[in-house]
C-alpha cells in the first residue's frame, strides 16, 4: 500500500490518496493474516467504533474490509496514543468507475498536524510490515514515543507563527 497524496483538506481533515500495488489484492479477504497481526500489534484497536453496513464490531469488520479502511483506523489509533485530543473520525472511500481499480480516498481529523503527519508515515510502515508478515521490524514503543515528539513539536510550532517571506 502506498500514499500517494495528502491533502491538507481543512483545519482538521487531512485527505490521502492510498493506492495498493496490486488492485485485485485491497481486502483482508485476499490477505486474512493483517488483521490478526494488527491486532497483536495494538489491541487497543478492538475497542474502535465503526459504522458499517453489517453492524459489525471493529474486530468482526476487520476479517472483511479494505486495508486502506485499517490504515485509516491506526492513523487515528497512532494519533490517540501519541496526544490526548477530542473524538477524531475517519472515512474511507473508493470509486471505481472513476479512478483507477485499487485506488482510495482516505480521509482522517486531525488536531495536530505535525502528528498527523507523523502518524500517516508510521501507519503506513505498519501495513506494509504486516503485509510482508514482518511485524517484529515494527518497535511500538519506540514508533510511539517518537510520535509524542512530533506531537509536542506540532504544538509548539501552533503557539506561534513567523512570517518570512522572500523572493
Ligand atoms: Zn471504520
Amino acid at each position: 500500500m502506498k500514499v500517494v497524496e495528502i491533502l491538507f483538506y481543512n483545519s482538521h481533515r487531512v485527505k490521502l490518496v492510498v493506492e495498493m500495488p496490486d488492485p485485485n489484492k485491497y481486502s483482508t479477504r485476499h490477505s486474512p493474516h493483517i488483521p490478526g497481526l494488527l491486532f497483536k500489534l495494538l489491541p487497543q484497536l478492538a475497542r474502535h467504533r465503526c459504522e458499517n453496513d453489517g453492524g459489525y464490531s471493529f474486530k468482526k469488520e476487520c476479517q472483511s474490509t479494505e486495508i486502506p479502511h485499517l490504515f485509516e483506523h491506526l492513523i487515528i489509533e497512532l494519533q490517540a496514543r501519541a496526544q490526548p485530543s477530542g473524538i477524531l473520525k475517519g472515512e474511507t472511500q473508493w470509486n471505481w468507475r472513476v479512478d483507477p481499480k485499487g485506488r482510495f480516498h482516505v480521509y482522517v481529523d486531525y488536531e495536530n498536524e505535525v502528528l498527523v503527519l507523523g502518524a500517516i508515515r508510521v501507519a503506513e510502515r505498519i501495513i506494509n510490515a504486516l503485509d510482508n508478515r514482518s511485524i517484529e521490524d515494527i518497535d511500538m514503543d519506540k514508533e510511539i514515543e517518537n510520535l509524542k515528539m512530533l506531537a509536542k513539536l506540532g504544538s509548539d510550532l501552533q503557539k506561534f507563527r513567523v512570517s518570512t517571506c522572500t523572493p
